[in-house]
């Protein structure tokens, strides 16, 4: 796989589920994210959200984790795709539906990536509370490479008005492999 010279940072993915046992789910795909993709050096709090963009009973578990990699852009997305698939997630044909995990690539640095099957920053991150909250928790008064916006005022400025609610889980880092 395609590699980068250096390590990047800044790379943030936005973790959803509303399938099985949501809490495991996310360990899970920490866990496989630190081994697979590098190591993740930040976690916003879990937050209960409303589903968005179509209705269902099962509220989701949203986070978002800060990551280091090596893997290029179209790598990445490969392999959170492996992943999404390893906690068993089933594509469906709908667009927003419900699934065991959901991994999307929100912010990779400060890089504008508009390839066919990849939008960095993620299009809809000015859209979502259930995005935005989160990486509030973690990059309030970073600049949105296309917006030139900080992700507080792009919070401040959102029209969704689903729910979103910090919960009571704390999830931790996963450990540094060895060698
Ligand atoms: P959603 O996350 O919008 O509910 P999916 O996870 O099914 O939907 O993703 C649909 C497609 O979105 C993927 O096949 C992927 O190629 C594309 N995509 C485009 N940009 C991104 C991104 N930044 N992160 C993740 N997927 C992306
Ligand atoms: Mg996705």
């Amino acid at each position: 796989m395609e590699r980068e010279d250096k390590i990047v940072t800044g790379i943030f993915l936005g973790l959803g589920t509303n399938e099985g046992d949501r809490v495991e789910n996310l360990k899970m795909a920490l866990t496989l994210i630190n081994e697979e993709v590098g190591d993740i050096t930040a976690l916003s709090g879990v937050y209960e959200t409303d589903p968005w963009g179509f209705e269902s009973s099962n509220r989701f578990l949203n986070m978002v984790a800060n990551v280091t990699t090596r893997l290029v852009p179209a790598a990445l997305l490969k392999k959170t795709q492996e992943i999404e698939k390893k906690l068993g997630r089933v594509r469906s044909q709908v667009r927003f539906s419900s699934r065991s995990m959901d991994v999307d690539i929100l912010l990779f640095g400060n890089r504008v990536i508009n390839q066919r099957k990849l939008t960095v920053p993620h299009p809809l991150i000015p859209e979502r509370r259930f995005v935005l909250v989160p990486l509030c928790d973690l990059i309030p008064g970073r600049i949105h490479p296309v917006l030139k916006q900080t992700f507080s005022e792009l919070l401040i400025q959102c029209r969704d008005t689903g729910n979103v609610s910090r919960t009571e889980i704390s999830l931790e880092l996963p450990g540094k492999r060895k060698g």
